[in-house]
């Protein structure tokens, strides 16, 4: 969070005048640059709330409701998402993370995810939909960043992988919007996923639903629903290598292949 300091009167400081003992002048160029970059951040939740308003006006006047192909990495972050998207749209869950390691934990993640969408009550109609699972596309897709820390490069191409491939069915599917349950991580860069949306979005021919799940409480929320439904959370975000990174994860599961 930027703070003003004495002197710096029309700028938020920069993080060299903030920890320094003699503030400095407002001319600062960093403090004008990092102001500037703060006061321009965009607020995915604002424009989330644009675009639903812009529903609930076309449903009030007899519209259908839009269709939307929401990509899920799992039932917990896809409960919240549901329960508040659901009244505007159909949805259709779009399970495809070939990142998670092992087929096991795929297997069960994915049977929570059906579960949960069986057992939750919607407004709105929502189906569900698999993906391929061929882990052997994720070690492509992130090769040479394999030792990259959680939340790097590595994350990045894993994310530009799931989305592609959402962006591409929901063009195939005709739907209205695509988007995905990732941002309500707090580990997860909203900035990061709302840019790829976008851009796949327009390299396939489908609006992206910008958002930030995580705003309002939205990560708060998404624990709440996990306990109402006895939802399995797992401890660690999917590929082998957050397992690997994680020495306490690790024990818990020996056979990790050395890569
Ligand atoms: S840590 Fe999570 S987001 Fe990053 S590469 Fe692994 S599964 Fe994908």
């Amino acid at each position: 969070m930027l703070a003003r300091k004495p002197g710096h009167r029309r700028y938020l400081t920069c993080g060299d005048c903030r920890m320094s003992e003699k503030p400095q002048v407002s001319s600062c160029e960093r403090c004008v640059a990092a102001g500037e970059a703060q006061m321009n951040k965009r607020n995915y939740q604002k424009e989330l709330d644009r675009t639903l308003d812009a529903v609930k006006r076309s449903r009030l006047s007899g519209g259908a409701p839009p269709r939307l192909l929401l990509h899920a990495c799992c039932a917990p972050c896809s409960s919240y998402v549901l329960e508040y998207l659901s009244a505007y749209f159909e949805i259709t869950v779009f399970y495809y993370n070939p990142n998670i390691y092992p087929p096991q934990e795929y297997g069960k993640r994915v049977a929570e995810e059906k579960r949960l969408i069986g057992e939750m009550p919607f407004d709105n109609p929502v189906h569900f939909l698999e993906g391929a699972y061929v882990p052997e596309d994720f070690y492509q897709a992130v090769k040479g960043l394999e030792n990259e820390p959680e939340g790097g490069a590595r994350c990045r191409k894993c994310f530009r992988l799931r989305l592609s491939e959402a962006a591409r069915q929901a063009a195939a599917g005709g739907y209205d919007y695509y988007t995905t349950s990732l941002s309500i991580s707090p580990l997860k860069d909203a900035d990061v996923l709302n840019e790829l949306g976008e851009e796949l979005g327009r390299e396939y021919g489908v609006m992206w639903l910008n958002s930030d799940f995580k705003k309002r409480d939205g990560y708060k929320r998404s624990i709440q629903l996990s306990e109402q439904y006895g939802l399995y959370r797992q401890n660690y975000c999917g590929c082998v290598f957050s397992v690997r990174d994680d020495s306490r994860k690790a024990a818990d599961m020996p056979d990790i292949p050395t890569m």
